[in-house]
Parts: structure tokens; sequence; C-alpha cells
């Protein structure tokens, strides 16, 4: 399917010079979100996991349905603050900002082979970000799934070694 259709560029948003892409509009659309969810569970399916993990709040949107899907679990990676439980966290920098992301210290048993989901890949450092705390847990990360690679900011750089999908590039 051609995914691009549906997602909508909005200029300068959240600050003057980036080009946002806007998910909302394929996720209005039931066969276009359906699709692509079902085109990262084949992929999944492929890599044999036993959990996916998503950081907030875009990667639960593309996380959450595909561990639905595969009847397995799910676990969020949150801000600082927001998990109720003992975290381990990570510092990262963002296309736009710095900020602490956070798992919960059980939310991952050592070796269990693990989907990192998120809308999408720009510079790479909230996956990279996530991988750690995966990997600081003792997951092994299988892939990593997004919908959307913006290939001019190099974010496949910083996941050398693992396996990566993307459903569109600009
Ligand atoms: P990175 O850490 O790879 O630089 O940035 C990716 C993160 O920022 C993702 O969690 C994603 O949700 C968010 N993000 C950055 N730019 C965009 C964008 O243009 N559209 C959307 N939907 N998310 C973005």
């Amino acid at each position: 399917m051609d995914y691009k259709k549906y997602i909508t560029v909005v200029e300068d948003w959240p600050k003057e010079g980036i080009r946002f892409k806007d998910i909302t509009t394929l996720m209005d659309n039931g066969t276009a979100y359906k699709s692509a969810i079902n085109d990262i569970v084949e992929y999944a399916k492929k890599l044999e996991i036993d959990i996916v993990v998503g950081p907030e709040a875009r990667g639960f949107i593309i996380g959450c349905p595909v561990s639905y899907a595969l009847e397995i679990g799910f676990a969020p990676v949150r801000k600082e603050g927001k998990l109720p439980r003992e975290v381990i966290k990570v510092d990262y920098g963002l296309e736009y900002g710095k900020d602490v992301l956070t798992i919960h210290k059980d939310a991952i048993r050592p070796g269990q082979r693990v989907l990192i989901t998120d809308d999408l890949l720009a510079t790479g450092g909230t996956i990279e970000a996530t991988i750690k705390l995966v990997e600081e847990l003792g997951g092994v990360v299988a892939g990593c799934a997004f919908l959307i690679e913006l290939t001019y900011l190099n974010g496949r750089d910083k996941l050398n070694g693992y396996d990566v999908l993307t459903l569109m590039q600009y």
C-alpha cells in the first residue's frame, strides 16, 4: 500500500524549519492503519519475538496493536516520573530537545526477544535510548519497526547491527 498519501506534512511544527510528519491522518483511515500494523506483525512473526517495547507516546500507537495481534506483551518506555514502580533510566537527545526515558525494572526478562516500535526514525536518539534500556535489562533486540524513516537524518547509523523495518522513507 502507498502509505505516504495518508501522511500529512506540517510545515514549521513544532519549530520553524521542521517538516513534521503527522501520522494521525493515517490512523484516521482504518484500512491504511490496519495494513501498516499487519506489515509490522508479519515482520515480527519472522523474528520470533517474545515482547514488544515502544517509547511514548507514538511508539504505543504502533506497538500495542502489534502485541495484541501476536498475543504477546507490550512494555511501555516513558518519560521520567510517569511509571509507578522501580525503573531504570537513560538520558537521550532528540531531533528537537533533550529528555530522559525510563522502563520498569521487571518489564523484560533476560533473554527475551524484543521488537521495538515507534512511529518515526529521525536522528535515532529515541531508539538508541530505548535499545539501551532493553539491553540493560538483558533483553535481545530482535528488530526495530517504524512507519517512517527520515533518511537524511541518518538514524540508521545508530542502528548498525540491528534489524530495521521502515514502511516509508523521506
Ligand atoms: P529521533 O529520536 O529519531 O531523532 O526522533 C524520533 C522521535 O521523535 C520519535 O519518537 C517520533 O515520535 C518523534 N518525531 C520526530 N520527528 C517527528 C515527525 O516529523 N513526525 C512524527 N510523527 N514524530 C516525530
